[in-house]
């Protein structure tokens, strides 16, 4: 781990990264691509000096509250979290401005903080967004080796449900010939209809692969999958997109049941609704 020290912690449109780099060991993450430009191994992770002063500068300055988003390039919720507390402290910056979230995390530590994301929603609106790609535990294990299991993402789903915090699912990568099965997409929805979350979201059946992200794939299929890297070869070549020859299939069953279930399946429509501030309170709106 080291600190990095940055001028600005907040992109235009409310985006946020509070770490770089990341130690949960996806062997099909897009984040350790070369064009990324990492100066440093992907899993010593660059922590960024003075976060939360920079933070709370920042949402002082904005002159309307907005969803601030985090977890889309790295995850906030990474084991250095547990004793660092930086994604912590900048959910209480969000609470005390009255500012919304929208979450992302493979991670089940994201339960320590349930009481300031029932205050942000309270005050605004908090969506947490969890990945699940694969209903089996155990080929989780080896594709998403040091994050929470399925199960227990699906169960964090349930007490976020519980306690009326929206969530959203990202349904991708389905890797062709180890999680793009009817039955692994099945599974996993059905948990997410028993959950309900409010969207899910999928940007085709497949993996994307490129410099840097499919030379640490290809060697965990070597290590995990014998004989996959030979025909992920065969068929994709160096394609950036490498679908699963059930996308059709998948896809279809996808549509009927969300539709049927009123999930929201529009990637538009979930990104439009993560986007959207909203407060619970008028009040709050004079509070600057
Ligand atoms: S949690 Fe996300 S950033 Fe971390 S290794 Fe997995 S895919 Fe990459």
């Amino acid at each position: 781990m080291h600190y990095k020290q940055y001028k600005h912690i907040l992109s235009p449109s409310g985006g946020m990264n509070l770490y770089r780099g990341c130690t949960h060991g996806c062997i099909y993450c897009d984040s350790r691509s070369r064009c990324y430009q990492f100066d440093h191994d992907f899993e010593d992770i660059e922590v960024k000096t003075g976060s939360a002063e920079m933070l709370e500068t920042e949402l002082r300055r904005k002159r309307k509250r907005c969803m601030i988003g985090t977890g889309a390039m790295c995850d906030p919720y990474l084991h250095l979290e547990e004793t660092l507390l930086v994604t912590r402290r900048s959910l209480e910056l969000i609470e005390k401005y009255g500012f919304g979230l929208a979450i992302q995390t493979k991670s089940t530590r994201i339960l320590r903080d349930l009481d300031l994301l029932e205050a942000i929603n309270e005050k605004a609106k908090c969506v947490v967004q969890f990945t699940l790609t694969t209903f089996d535990d155990e080929l989780c294990g080896i594709v998403e080796p040091n994050v929470s299991r399925t199960s227990e993402r699906i169960a964090a789903l349930e007490i976020l449900k519980k306690r009326g915090i929206p969530t959203v699912v990202w349904l991708t990568p389905l890797l062709p010939w180890i999680t793009d099965s009817v039955e692994n997409l099945n599974g996993i929805l059905d948990a997410c209809i028993e959950t309900g979350v409010k969207g899910i979201l999928n940007f085709g059946f497949g993996v994307t692969l490129r410099e840097g992200d499919r030379e640490y794939f290809y060697s965990k299929l070597d290590a995990h999958f014998p004989g996959l890297k030979r025909r992920y070869i065969s068929t994709f070549g160096n394609s950036y997109q490498c679908m699963s020859d059930n996308n059709a299939l998948l896809h279809r069953v996808f549509l009927e049941k969300t539709a049927r279930s009123g999930i929201l399946n529009s990637n538009d429509e979930i990104f439009a609704y993560l986007h959207k501030f909203e407060t619970k309170n008028a009040e709050q709106l004079t509070m600057f």
